[in-house]
């Protein structure tokens, strides 16, 4: 294989391009907005290997995990992942018992993480408020980091075109070529650019292109808010924190990212991606106002110094969710030269899969780890993530 179209510069874009790139691949990113405009610019990017079943697809996560820190020492020190511990705990028994029993579990698949006393939380975090834990037991992951998605998705394409390969920006592909049964590039308007085969990697937007071919992708969009604050004053936040009804991290810049599973149960599942600035901000005009302000309330319950602190971002992401949430990678069968790349958690999985689709793309030899993830496997089941399944099963609850 000689050539490739990657569409999407977003984290599956980034680490597909660079693998193929170094493997001598000719390769030309054809991207609608810029680097990281679609979703991996307005995401959570927590590891979240520790919400994973079952043990293969955990194992695929704690892969994507562990390359991360690989490819950061090899291209860009440290700089877009930031490892720091999360931190876990449930309101009541019940839900407790089942925090406990997951990671229980995990620990027994090798997962770095302990149970440990409500007071550790003055150690690892001492910016939230002891009285937000009333929990006397919390999980600590000891290996997680968050990482910083735009910087990641550019690191990688620096990379990639270094290694010859070409980004075009601001063009949205709108039509596929097919000669002899097969894709064999792509329209943008008046352009067109041929290649071996055709990598998907539109996110969000993924079924449309795959539509472009005739194909169908059990995808679906599910939104999620989130809040960025200005530099905290006094104690900086040094966890991922993992809350009833609240999750939160650190943000570049000294900053904090607020997410909440509960609220985006809630949220208009047409809602589309906003640009950062754009999205559903202070304004009680705004269409998700009442939203934003209780997130905002959540976050402050947890980390009193968000009261004091200035100006917050407010932005909408569109998660791409397969319909049993595991990733989608491979040649489309009845389309031979389209090759989809989509996942939800992609910020974890990216560099794993953009490495196993690559060498598979390059060299035909199909691998065996993707062998769960085809696009073609049978109807699906269960959604295996922890957070989604919680989330839909609060979604009819939520529009009650
Ligand atoms: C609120 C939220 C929280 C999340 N939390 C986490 C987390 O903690 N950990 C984690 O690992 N993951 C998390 N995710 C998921 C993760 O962010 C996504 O799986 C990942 O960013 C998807 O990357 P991508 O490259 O597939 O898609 P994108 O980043 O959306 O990139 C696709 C690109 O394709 C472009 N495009 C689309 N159509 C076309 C076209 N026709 N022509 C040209 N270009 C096109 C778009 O402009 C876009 O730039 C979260 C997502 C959300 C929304």
């Amino acid at each position: 294989m000689d050539s490739a179209v990657v569409v999407g510069a977003g984290v599956l874009g980034a680490c597909v391009s660079y693998h193929l790139a170094r493997a001598g691949v000719r390769v030309a990113v054809v991207e609608a907005a810029g680097p990281a405009a679609g979703t991996s610019g307005a995401t959570f990017s927590v590891d979240v290997t520790h919400l994973k079943t079952p043990y293969a697809y955990y194992r695929l996560n704690r892969q994507g995990s562990e390359e991360h820190r690989r490819l950061a020492e090899a291209l860009d020190g440290p700089a877009w992942r930031h490892p720091a511990p999360l931190l876990q705990w449930a309101d009541g028994d019940a839900a407790h018992q089942a925090l406990r029993a997951r990671a229980l579990r995990v620990r027994g698949w090798g997962h770095d993480c302990r149970l440990a006393p409500r007071s550790v939380l003055r150690e690892l975090a001492p910016a939230v408020a002891p009285a937000a834990c009333g929990a006397d037991e919390i999980v600590v992951h000891t290996s997680t980091s968050w990482f910083d998605a735009p910087r990641f998705v550019r690191t990688l394409l620096d990379a990639a075109v270094r290694h010859g390969a070409e980004t075009h920006y601001g063009v949205t592909v709108t039509g596929l070529t097919r000669a002899r049964g097969r894709i064999t590039g792509v329209r943008a308007g008046d352009r067109s650019w041929r290649a071996d085969t055709v990598v998907n990697c539109a996110g969000p937007e993924a079924a449309r292109v795959a539509a472009l071919a005739g194909a169908r992708l059990p995808l679906r969009q599910v939104p999620g808010l989130l809040i960025e604050s200005a530099p905290l004053h006094g104690d900086p936040l040094t966890a991922i924190i993992a809350a009833p009804g609240i999750d939160l991290r650190p943000a570049p810049g000294g900053g904090v990212l607020a997410l909440s599973w509960d609220i985006d149960a809630r949220l208009d599942g047409a809602a589309g991606p906003a640009p950062r600035g754009e999205g559903p901000g202070p304004d009680p005009r705004s269409r998700f106002g009442g939203l934003t302000r209780e997130l905002r309330g959540r976050a402050g319950a947890v980390l009193p110094g968000l009261a004091r602190t200035g100006t917050e971002d407010a932005r909408i992401g569109v998660r791409p969710v397969p319909a049993d949430g595991l990733p989608l990678v491979g040649e489309e069968p009845g389309a031979p030269g389209l090759y989809h790349l989509v996942s939800h958690s992609a910020v974890t999985l990216a560099p794993v899969l953009g490495r196993l689709a690559a060498r598979e793309i390059a060299t035909g030899r199909a691998a065996a780890e993707l062998a769960l993830y085809r696009p073609d496997r049978a109807a699906p089941g269960d959604v295996q993530d922890e957070n989604l399944r919680a989330m839909d099963e609060r979604r009819p609850r939520a529009a009650s």
